[in-house]
């Protein structure tokens, strides 16, 4: 494995954009492609989402760059749900089309059966020139349930996300002692700074802190500015302070954010930063933020 560290998990962006793929001159710095993150420890290997980004980690892979081994391929692809940006790029991931490889495909019980229906409507000759049949590997579809997820040495743990239209799934991943939390498409405005009544609130946000709690790593929701955010109220996606800010109050280690809106160019990113930098500068203790960016490795 290319992994330094045997003991350590190797996270990489592939795509941190939300919504529709942005390339082009102001989007190189970090990067066009929609949702894709790996993980990978040991034996285990793990795909969050299959946005464009995907497209990339499957060369890398055909390309033996990352060590793996294919044609024997034993991957699990957890799909945090089925909105365009988070599925549109697994047409287009060729290990899928190899065989003798292994991938089995996680999404949430609401949307199983519904799940391959979705991923196989995708390759509709309507949509593009070939059937989910063409994808030599062999792929199975596994509903979340209840029951302990182990894969290796990986535990998963994962919780519906209710704040984004349509649902969402988060994640998380205790490998060795650390925890890595994929949080992607949810609105957590509506639970901290809610401007309206839910019924269970105060049961959703124990839920959310407890789930990210600690966490050495959260990739998280994070598409708009404060201001931005006042007229997309609904929309499903997160203030950047906020999240900052919750975090802090979970003691996590690392926030990613991520899921990057389409308008935001890396000129953008920069000024931003200098305003959001400094707020979570002067928290004690110290927390590492960072803007996601596409082709980012980090041993977790
Ligand atoms: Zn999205
Ligand atoms: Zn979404």
């Amino acid at each position: 494995m290319a992994n330094g560290n045997a003991e350590t998990a190797k996270v990489t962006f592939w795509g941190t954009r939300g919504s529709i793929p942005t390339p082009g001159r102001t989007t190189e710095k970090y990067g066009g492609n929609t949702p894709c993150v790996s993980i990978i420890y040991k034996d285990t290997n793990i795909i969050l989402d299959a946005g464009s980004g995907i497209r990339n980690f499957g060369l890398e892979v055909m390309d033996g760059g990352l060590g793996l081994d294919n044609g024997n391929l034993s991957m699990h692809l957890f799909v945090s749900h089925t909105h365009w940006d988070h599925i549109q790029g697994m047409p287009f991931f060729v290990p899928m089309y190899v065989e003798g490889n292994k991938f089995i495909i996680y999404g949430s019980p609401k949307k199983e059966g519904f799940l391959h229906k979705i991923l196989s409507d995708q390759m509709d000759a309507d949509y593009f020139p070939v059937g989910m049949a063409a994808l030599a590997g062999d792929l199975s579809i596994k509903e979340l349930s209840d029951d302990k997820l182990e894969l290796g040495e990986v535990v998963v743990d994962w919780q519906e996300q209710v704040f984004h239209p349509g649902g969402c799934v988060r994640y998380r991943f205790s490998i060795n002692g650390k925890k890595i939390v994929y949080a992607s498409d949810v609105e957590i405005d509506c639970m901290f700074n809610p401007r309206e009544n839910t019924p269970d609130l105060e049961k959703m946000t124990v839920e959310y802190m407890e789930f990210i709690d600690g966490a050495d790593l959260l990739i998280a929701d994070g598409q708009y500015t404060d201001e931005e955010y006042e007229s997309k109220i609904g929309w499903g996606h997160s203030s950047i302070p906020l999240v900052i800010d919750v975090a802090h109050r979970a003691k996590v280690k690392q926030v990613a954010l991520f899921h990057h809106d389409p308008i935001h160019s890396d000129k953008f990113f920069n000024d931003l930063w200098a305003k959001y930098n400094p707020m979570y500068l002067k928290k004690t203790p110290q927390m590492n933020v960072f803007w996601a960016r596409e082709g980012l490795t980090m041993p977790i």
